[in-house]
C-alpha cells in the first residue's frame, strides 16, 4: 500500500523541532511537594477552602454536564447567575459565557469580522486571537508590540471602512501591560472599535479585581472585553462582557458557542464561587503584584533581564532554547516547577523561563527560587 506523503511531512516537522531544542511535550505528573510557579492560578483559588465550600453548596446534587449546546439543551440556572455576576463585576450591560478563553476569542472575532474588516493586532497577542482572525478572513495588520507610533502610522494610511484594534491587556509571555489609555484615544481619533483580552489581568488589576480596564479607568471606552476563567479564577471557561446587543449578536453568530456542548454545572459553580470570593476580598491582586515586584528586583540585582514585565508574569530571559531547557531542568531537580518557553511561542533569541507569581508563594519560597536561578546562571551561563 502506498504511504501518504503526510507521514513524511510529520516526521520532518518533529525532527526539525527536536534538533532546535523546540520539541514540545506534556510534562509528567508533578510531585506533590514541589514549588509550582508554572500555573496561571495567580490567586491560588484552586486550593481555597472557602471557594470549594461555596462551590459545593452552589452545585448541590447536580454533577453532570450540560450534555448539549446551550442553544439546544435545558441549561443550568448557574449560567444566568454567572453571567449576571460577570456583567456586574465588569460593569457592563451583559456578559456571555464560552467553554474557554480560546473558544471565546475564536468565536467572537470570527463573528465580528468580515473580509471588509481590518484588524490592528499587537504582535504579541495570544494565539487564539490570531486563530479567530484567520478564521474570519479579515485583513490582519500587526503592529509592533506596544508601539503606539507604529499603530498610528498603520491606521493613518488605512483605507478600510471597518477598523478594529485588538490587544491583550497583560501579555501572557512578557508580563507587560498594554497602553490602554493611548489605544482608546487613538481608536477614537480613527473611528476604530476596540476589543481587549483580559485573560491575565482579571482578578489582579483594578480596585475590584475586574481587570486592567478598571485599573486604567477606560471601561467605557472599550467596546468588547473578553477574558478567561481559567487563570486567577482557577476554573474553566471564557466570557465576553459588553452591550446586550453584542450578546444577542454573539448568541446568533458565534460558531464556537452554537456548535459546542456547554460547560458542566460543577464548573459553573466553581467559577461563580471564585468570582464572589475575589469581589469580597479586594486587595488580593495587589498583594500578588507586590510579591512579583520584589521577585523581579532580586533577578535584576543579578543582571537577569525580565523585559518590561510589571505584572505577576515574570519572564527570566536566557536567550537560547537549550539554556531555557537547562534552567527548567535545574530547577526541577531542586523541586521547582517553572516552564521553559521557547520559539516559536516567543521570538527567536528570547527563550525564557516563565515564572508566575501567585498568592500561595511564601517569601522564603520566592527567595529560594531566585537563589537557584542565580546559582544556575553562575554555574552554567556565565562560565
Ligand atoms: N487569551 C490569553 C491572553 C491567554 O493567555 C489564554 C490562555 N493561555 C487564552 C486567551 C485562552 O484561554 P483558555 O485557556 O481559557 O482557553
Amino acid at each position: 500500500m502506498k504511504k501518504s506523503p503526510i507521514y513524511d511531512r510529520i516526521d520532518a516537522a518533529l525532527s526539525k523541532r527536536y534538533a532546535a531544542h523546540q520539541l514540545r511535550s506534556i510534562p509528567a505528573m508533578r510531585q506533590r511537594d514541589t514549588i509550582d510557579v508554572s500555573s496561571n492560578s495567580y490567586l491560588s483559588l484552586h486550593t481555597n477552602e472557602t471557594v470549594a465550600t461555596t462551590a459545593r453548596i452552589l452545585s448541590g446534587e447536580r454533577f453532570h454536564g450540560n450534555l448539549a449546546s446551550r442553544l439546544v439543551a435545558e441549561e443550568s440556572p448557574l449560567f444566568t447567575e454567572l453571567e449576571k455576576e460577570i456583567a456586574s463585576w465588569k460593569r457592563t450591560e451583559s456578559a456571555l459565557l464560552f467553554n474557554s478563553g480560546y473558544a471565546a476569542n475564536v468565536g467572537i472575532i470570527q463573528a465580528l469580522c468580515t473580509r471588509d474588516t481590518e484588524v490592528f493586532c499587537d504582535r504579541l497577542n495570544h494565539a487564539s486571537i490570531y486563530d479567530g482572525i484567520a478564521l474570519s478572513g479579515c485583513r490582519l495588520n500587526r503592529y509592533r508590540h506596544n508601539d503606539m507610533d507604529d499603530l498610528v502610522s498603520r491606521l493613518s494610511v488605512s483605507r478600510s471602512k471597518e477598523k478594529l484594534i485588538i490587544t491583550d491587556t497583560v501579555f501572557s509571555m512578557d508580563g507587560d501591560r498594554a497602553a490602554l489609555s493611548a489605544i482608546c484615544e487613538i481608536a477614537e481619533r480613527y473611528g476604530c472599535m476596540v476589543m481587549v483580552d483580559e485573560a491575565h489581568a482579571t482578578g489582579i488589576f483594578g480596585a475590584h479585581g475586574s481587570g486592567l480596564t478598571e485599573e486604567d479607568a477606560v471601561e467605557d471606552a472599550i467596546d468588547i472585553r473578553m477574558g478567561t476563567l481559567s487563570k486567577a479564577v482557577a476554573g474553566l471557561g471564557g466570557y465576553v462582557a459588553g452591550s446586550e446587543q453584542f450578546r444577542n449578536y454573539f448568541v446568533n453568530f458565534c460558531r464556537s458557542l452554537i456548535y459546542s456542548t456547554a460547560l458542566p454545572h460543577t464548573v459553573l459553580a466553581h467559577n461563580l464561587a471564585a468570582i464572589r470570593y475575589i469581589r469580597s476580598n479586594p486587595g488580593l491582586g495587589k498583594m500578588v503584584l507586590e510579591k512579583a515586584e520584589m521577585f523581579r528586583k532580586r533577578l535584576h540585582h543579578h543582571s537577569l533581564s525580565t523585559l518590561n514585565s510589571s505584572t505577576q508574569i515574570i519572564p527570566c530571559i536566557v536567550h537560547d532554547a537549550a539554556a531555557a531547557l537547562s534552567l527548567a531542568t535545574f530547577l526541577r531537580e531542586q523541586g521547582i516547577t517553572a516552564p521553559a518557553i521557547r520559539p516559536p511561542t516567543v521570538p527567536e533569541g528570547t527563550a525564557r523561563l516563565r515564572i508566575s507569581i501567585h498568592a500561595g508563594l511564601t517569601e522564603d519560597q520566592c527567595e529560594a527560587i531566585a537563589g537557584h536561578i542565580v546559582r544556575w546562571k553562575a554555574l552554567y551561563h556565565d562560565s
